[in-house]
């Protein structure tokens, strides 16, 4: 007899629609399984088995073929374990046909019989067009987020095959517990002095500017790059799907419940693979850190620590918003539109710059800076020098603006780039610059003088005209004016050495 079950895998953070098909028919008895599975998915063959085992169901004494179809996409891990065991229970006629019409499977089989969750639930469902989907309880809050399914759970496959036969109600969801609190996020209000670096800070976050802080340790750097997300609007509906997507298909858990609400904030440490960074590595091409911060905000500290080559894999996913892998025939997708902010010394010591105490040779500091290339560089719209606060600043005790104070504004300035038709002021380029970033006189002389000056490059004209927007957002002010332009330009140091800098 055969038997065809709709069940999905998963390929990056993509879900695959995939039909299990099984024939079962007197012979031989073996077991055989096709359609290109990789390692891991071969093994279904041993958990399903056992799960049948354990669970009083006798593995049957046939000849059967288990066949994924399509057989042209490669099979990865075990979301496809439910639907072989299911497959086989109704090839065999242990289970009705007309029991799984109109229903889809996904989970992994534990050897005790068990029904697991696996990961990228929220992608697998969004790949069937059945009307109903069968999960583990583990997985049924996510695999009811995006709403088009009916879903069951059954936690045994007992369980399941009681339901299925009609002599036991399907057992009852876990019960729905609210979503705790988010924990608040860092307040810029912690943050003592440091004009600039704050203002650069909530220009990144208006306009979506890639910002990089240098400046000795102890200056503040990170603690004012993890004031970040607590500037950065909530993610509305879609982007939350899309992140909680991202996040399930790499098995990483949120706080705060299923759902990613929050704008996710990733701080890789500097040791990080370029795999761990930017994702792929085996079959299932996993996702990886710029794709988690999807969103949100990939924090690099200590950016000349990290090695070149996976800093220069970095340079295409922030030109195009994400990570394309071949893999065998296929090629996946990764989203990775991200804010990234980075942070360095000056120098190895990191005592370069106006302290002037530095103690590196020249040549250490060549090499240092060349760590850093620069066309990675010039990816930052924003590069600001950070100092160490000086006392009075620390002690003085005013109040600074909180988080939300400054968050309201950058709300304002991204409804404003809503309008114009991009995510954020940094997308404008071409025509839509031109029409968008409309300069007075006053500040195409200032930007003028500063390309005669060569301190910037034709690319950098650009760049400081759409920072310029930002600022002139941030006040309210529809044209922009010179005083924008020398604060953008004010952003944009050249902290270090100009043999880094190619434009
Ligand atoms: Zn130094």
């Amino acid at each position: 007899m055969l038997a065809s079950i709709p069940s999905a895998n998963l390929l990056g953070v993509d879900g695959h629609r995939i039909t299990v098909e099984v024939h079962v028919s007197v012979g031989l008895p073996s077991f055989t399984l096709v359609g290109l599975p990789d390692a891991s998915c071969r093994e279904a063959h041993s958990r399903v088995r056992a799960a049948l085992a354990s669970s009083g169901i006798g593995w049957p004494n046939k000849r059967m073929t288990v066949n994924l179809a399509p057989s042209s996409v490669r099979k990865v891990g075990s979301s496809l374990d439910l639907a072989i065991a299911v497959g086989l229970l109704v090839a065999n006629g242990d289970i009705p046909a007309a029991a799984v019409e109109g229903l889809g499977f996904i989970g992994e089989l534990g050897l005790d019989g068990t029904i697991r969750s696996v990961p990228g639930v929220l992608s697998l469902v969004g790949a069937l067009d059945c009307a109903t989907v069968v999960v583990g309880p583990r997985a049924h809050r996510e695999a009811m987020l995006l709403g088009r399914h009916k879903v069951l759970v059954a936690g045994r496959v007992a369980e399941l095959v009681d339901a299925l036969q009609g002599v036991a109600p399907w057992p009852d969801p876990p019960p729905s517990v609210p979503d705790p609190p988010l924990p608040p996020a860092p307040d810029l209000a912690d943050v003592r002095g440091q004009p600039l670096a704050r203002f650069a800070l909530e220009v990144a976050a208006a306009g979506g500017h890639h910002l990089l802080f240098v400046g000795p340790p102890g200056a503040g750097k990170t603690m004012l790059a993890r004031r970040m997300p607590g500037l950065l609007p909530d993610l509305d509906a879609d982007s939350a799907l899309e992140a909680t997507r991202i996040h399930s298909a790499a098995g990483v858990s949120m706080s705060g419940g299923v759902l990613v609400r929050r704008p996710p904030f990733r701080a890789p440490h500097h040791g990080a693979s370029s795999v761990s960074l930017v994702g792929g590595g085996s079959s299932a091409v996993r996702p990886g850190e710029i794709s988690l911060a999807h969103g949100g905000c990939l924090f690099l500290d200590e950016l000349g620590e990290f090695a070149p080559s996976v800093l220069d894999a970095l340079r295409q996913p922030l030109e195009e918003g994400a990570v394309r892998v071949a893999r065998a025939a296929v090629r996946v997708e990764l989203p990775a539109r991200f804010l990234l902010i980075a942070a360095m010394n000056p120098c190895p010591c990191g005592e370069g710059g106006p302290s002037g105490a530095c103690r590196c040779t020249p040549a250490s500091r060549g090499r240092y800076h060349r760590r850093v290339s620069g066309p990675l560089l010039d990816r930052f719209d924003l590069r600001v020098d950070v100092r160490r606060p000086d006392v009075s600043q620390l002690l003085r005790g005013d109040a600074e603006e909180t988080s939300e104070i400054v968050s309201a504004r950058v709300a304002a300035v991204r409804a404003v780039a809503a309008e114009r038709g991009v995510g954020c002021n940094a997308e404008l380029r071409g025509p839509a610059l031109d029409a968008w970033v409309p300069l007075t006189d006053a500040a195409t002389n200032v930007l003028e003088s500063a390309l005669r000056a060569g301190r910037l490059s034709g690319r950098g004209v650009a760049r400081v005209r759409v920072v310029a927007r930002t600022i002139a957002d941030l006040r309210g002010e529809s044209s922009v004016d010179a005083e924008h332009v020398a604060l953008a330009l004010n952003l944009r140091a050249e902290l270090l050495t100009a043999e880094t800098h190619v434009a």
